[in-house]
């Protein structure tokens, strides 16, 4: 038997020793945690508690993996959690079907879309995640939700973006608005972020009405920004391109979402009743989906018609610029929501002396 071979068999009796010791490996290593049965309302502290919502909370201060092996468990934030994480794949695959139908490359006049498919996917999955872990703590409440408004901001920026590079008119462009169009969809983007984590930091439950107003003025002013050159369009433009009737059902999906995300229906009128499926935030949320996945075929539709003329239109140093406000814009808001997240440590901090 030559060496090289009774090198080769030494070592397979060597994988076989190591293999014979994993049965004994495995049971030292801590078993995954057991999920425990979910609760009613009057067993979680008030932060957790959703108006009219009084069954399936999951228990505060499990483990991490409770809360993420409660992915799979029926919860009151199931839905929550599956309404925006099966958009996720969605949105994977359509844009992977688009790149390879009609070819993607990653250029100036491609950039605003990719920056709008990156801020859906953000907001998507940060939403996802916030609904799934929040429950582990007061603290982990607050930093997921203030993730989930990064996300939010992002994904106005990204919106802004794609619908004044693709879906804007040129009578639109020489609008007023236009002209502040982009500043002020990065400024109004950061408000929002800022706005939404202020109003969660400074509003204990049950939460006043104040706390919606003071959420839902930065963001609408934003989406009525945002969303001011499809209006035009909508409004003064040629039905018979196939872009506009997507366009008009993303606006619609978009209204709808937000009456549902204004007020607690159903389950204002059924207490109890929509706890696991049906409360409006699972509305709200499955309506925002739906207009995302309609806004991104407008969006395939109105790309694949300028995609041309798009840097020759507004100038690449223009759309690298307004372009290269979107990471600024991420790292603004993100720092925002760590400060905010601080100052939620340092309140919980001072009430746990
Ligand atoms: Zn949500």
């Amino acid at each position: 038997m030559s060496s090289a071979t009774l090198e080769r068999l030494s070592t397979l009796s060597l994988s076989v020793q190591q293999l014979s010791r994993l049965p004994r490996l495995l049971c030292t290593l801590p078993s995954p945690p057991s999920l425990r049965g979910t609760v009613r309302a009057s067993d979680v502290p008030s932060l957790f508690r959703e108006p009219y919502i009084l069954t399936g909370y999951r228990p505060v201060g499990q483990d991490w993996r409770c809360y993420l092996l409660s992915l799979f468990q029926r919860h009151n934030e199931s839905l929550n959690v599956w309404t925006h994480l099966l958009a996720v794949p969605l949105v994977l695959l359509r844009c992977w079907v688009f790149a390879g139908t009609w070819g993607l490359a990653l250029d100036a006049a491609s950039l605003p879309l990719c920056l709008y498919v990156a801020s859906a996917l953000t907001y998507l999955c940060f939403s996802a995640a916030a609904h799934l872990l929040q429950s582990h703590s007061e603290l982990a409440h607050y930093s997921l939700f203030f993730l989930d408004y990064v996300g939010v901001s992002v994904y106005q920026y990204g919106c802004a973006l794609a619908h004044y590079f693709y879906s804007s008119e040129p009578a639109w462009r020489e609008s007023g608005v236009a002209r502040l169009f982009l500043p002020g969809a990065a400024f109004l983007g950061w408000l929002s972020c800022a706005a939404c984590c202020f109003a969660k930091f400074r509003y204990r439950r049950p939460y006043p009405p104040r706390r919606k107003v003071c959420q839902l003025i930065p963001t609408t002013l934003a989406y009525l920004l945002d969303i001011s050159p499809v209006a035009h369009r909508l409004a003064t433009g040629s039905w018979a391109e196939p872009a506009m009737t997507l366009h008009a059902l993303q606006v619609a999906f978009f209204l709808l979402a937000a009456l549902f995300f204004s007020c607690p229906v159903p389950e204002r009128f059924f207490p109890g009743r929509c706890d696991i499926v049906g409360h409006g935030h699972q509305i709200f949320h499955l309506f925002l989906s739906l207009c995302t996945l309609c806004q991104l075929e407008a969006l395939f539709e109105d790309f694949l018609a300028c995609r041309r003329d798009v840097v020759q239109v507004h100038g690449e140093e223009h759309l690298l610029l307004a372009c290269a406000s979107f990471p600024l814009l991420v790292l603004c808001s993100a720092l925002t929501a760590g400060a905010m997240r601080k100052s939620v440590q340092r309140r919980l901090g001072v009430r746990l002396d």
